[in-house]
Formats: C-alpha cells, sequence, structure tokens
C-alpha cells in the first residue's frame, strides 16, 4: 500500500472523491513531496474491486494481485535506470497494453514517471494513447518538471499541481519520520532540501550534514590558505557532484544578494553566513556574477550527466572560489 502523507489529504479528497474519472490525469510538483505515492494510491483505488471511501480495500483479488506485483490491468513506466531517458521502444510496448482489453473486466491504470524523461519520439508515441483513451483505462503522469512537457501532452490531462507543504507541516512529519535528530538539524535538513520532506529524509540518509560540515571546514581552509583546491578536491570524494555545485550556486547567490541589500537575514545556513558576509565584502560584484554563470553552466553539465573529470572541475571551482577575496 502506497503511503499517504499529511499533506495529501485535500488533494487526495479532490482526485478520488471524483464522481466520474478523467482518461488522464498529471500530477505535478517539486521533487520529494510525494507524488509517487500519490498516484500509487490512486491507482490502487482505480483497480480495486471494493473501493473504500477513502482507500483501496486491500483484501480483494486486484489489490492482492496488485501487492503482488502481478496485476494483469496496471502497467508502470519509467527509465529502466535511473535518471535516463524512457525510450521509444518502451513506449510502444505501454501503448500496445492500452489497447488490449482489462483482463479483470475494471479498469486498466498506467503510471508514468517522470513524464519528461521521454524524449520527443517517446512523447508522440505516447499522445496517440492520448488522444485515443481506450476503454476504461486511466493514465496517471507523473511530472517534476512540467515546464519540459509538450503542450499538446498537458493539454489532454487533468493537471493536478502538488504543491510543496508548509514548512510546518513538513517539519511535524520530519520529527516523526527522524525521531533521533533535533529540531535544528530538521530545520537545516528541510532547509538543504529546499523544503521537500522526503528529500530531507534522503539527505539525512546520505549523511548530507556530515558531508555539509566537510565542505564549509574546508571552504574555510582554503580561503585562510590552510588547504590546497586539490587536497580538497580529493577530500570530498565521496559527496555528489550535484550537491556541491548546488551549494555553491547557492553561495554566490548569497553572496550577491548580500552586496545588494547587506540584508543579514538573508545570509543563509548558519554554517556560512561569516564566509558570505566575508566575501561579499572582499569581492568585487563582476567576480562574484562571473563564478555564478560558471557554477550554472557546470552545474547543468552535471545534471546532464557529462562525461566529467570530476577531481580537475572541483579544482578549477576551488581555484577560482579562492581567488574571490582581492582586487584582481
Ligand atoms: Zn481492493
Amino acid at each position: 500500500m502506497a503511503e499517504a502523507y499529511p499533506w495529501q489529504d485535500g488533494l487526495w479528497q479532490q482526485l478520488a472523491g471524483r464522481a466520474q474519472h478523467a482518461h488522464a490525469y498529471l500530477l505535478h510538483g517539486p521533487v520529494g513531496i510525494g507524488k509517487r505515492a500519490l498516484a500509487e494510491r490512486l491507482m490502487a483505488s482505480l483497480l480495486c474491486q471494493r473501493p473504500g471511501p477513502s482507500n483501496a480495500c486491500g483484501e480483494c483479488k486486484s489489490c492482492l494481485l496488485l501487492k503482488a506485483g502481478s496485476h494483469p490491468d496496471n502497467y508502470v513506466l519509467e527509465p529502466e535506470e535511473a535518471d535516463k531517458a524512457i525510450k521509444v521502444d518502451q513506449v510502444r510496448d505501454l501503448v500496445s497494453f492500452v489497447v488490449q482489453t482489462s483482463q479483470l473486466g475494471g479498469r486498466k491504470v498506467v503510471l508514468i514517471e517522470p513524464v519528461e524523461s521521454m524524449n520527443i519520439n517517446a512523447a508522440n508515441a505516447l499522445l496517440k494513447s492520448l488522444e485515443e483513451p481506450s476503454g476504461d483505462t486511466v493514465l496517471l503522469l507523473v511530472s517534476h518538471q512540467p515546464s519540459r512537457l509538450l503542450p499538446t501532452i498537458k493539454s489532454r490531462c487533468v493537471q493536478q499541481a502538488c504543491p510543496l507543504p508548509s514548512e510546518a507541516m513538513s517539519l511535524q512529519w520530519l520529527a516523526q519520520a527522524l525521531p533521533d535528530s533535533t529540531d535544528d538539524e530538521r530545520a537545516e535538513l528541510l532547509t538543504l532540501a529546499a523544503g521537500s520532506p522526503l528529500a530531507a529524509v534522503n539527505l539525512q540518509a546520505q549523511g548530507v550534514r556530515e558531508q555539509r560540515a566537510l565542505v564549509v571546514d574546508g571552504v574555510k581552509k582554503l580561503l585562510k590558505q590552510q588547504q590546497s583546491p586539490t587536497q580538497l578536491a580529493e577530500g570530498w570524494n565521496a559527496i555528489p557532484l550535484l550537491l556541491l555545485f548546488d551549494w555553491f550556486c547557492d553561495w554566490s547567490s548569497l553572496i550577491l544578494r548580500y552586496q545588494l541589500t547587506e540584508d543579514e537575514a538573508g545570509l543563509g545556513l548558519a554554517d556560512m553566513r561569516k564566509v558570505i558576509q566575508y566575501l561579499a565584502q572582499k569581492s568585487s560584484q563582476d567576480k562574484i556574477l562571473n563564478i555564478q554563470d560558471w557554477l550554472l553552466a557546470q552545474r547543468q553539465k552535471v545534471l546532464g550527466k557529462a562525461n566529467l573529470n570530476r577531481v580537475l572541475l572541483l579544482e578549477a571551482l576551488l581555484v577560482q572560489w579562492a581567488s574571490l577575496p582581492g582586487r584582481n
């Protein structure tokens, strides 16, 4: 049974409470808030032979088959490898599933996540299934970046925005999910996860607070010339490159912001406040703008899984970062 998150209660009522179901839904919103769980819960309830007012029954033939992962009338389409594209061949297999008749005599339900990982050919192949819905088939599309979808795909779906939960609700939920952490630690994790509570739990599991402490300490030593870019780049071997680029991008924005506003409330997490203030005072705005452009461009490459030499890239970053303070 898919997990039900407290911040989805309203969404769930809207979706599950519909008198008649659409042929396709697009659930979209930020990563790490449980859109997939919401879609799975809806899938179970649409397939259930005795659905209750708020959930699938969990006991009928359909529910048992779904639990066993062998339901003949449901289909999950996702990239074969994490973060890779959904291929056109995969969509063709899906299309032939959609035209079959239901084996249990009820609905068929298709879940696709993330929809934006389809290239144009795959998306066009899917479009046919959206244009000519077959019988009682419901498509559940999950997207983290709906702006990347073809307008023709979006327009054929009932769009359901799944917003970030409020900070208070996320913190309340995190207190139960991470009972061994302190209030401050949970607030910090939620900030690092850009407000997504499930992403915060993942970050905790990856040891992100320890990694961040290591990086912050390294940046301070770099600026005091106690450690070289090469030493640091090698010492950060276990830290995901994207996370590092996220932090440095964030820091460059905070420096610029402080240069423009001198607002001490906008200095970000406590661990870097003094460094950000120092760099804002000691560096020219041009330098910060330059390094920010560079960071954003490199971050795109990291996101695009470009074949990067990790140590060289980090060295290049740290050499530039070390030269921020000063006139030249
Ligand atoms: Zn059931």
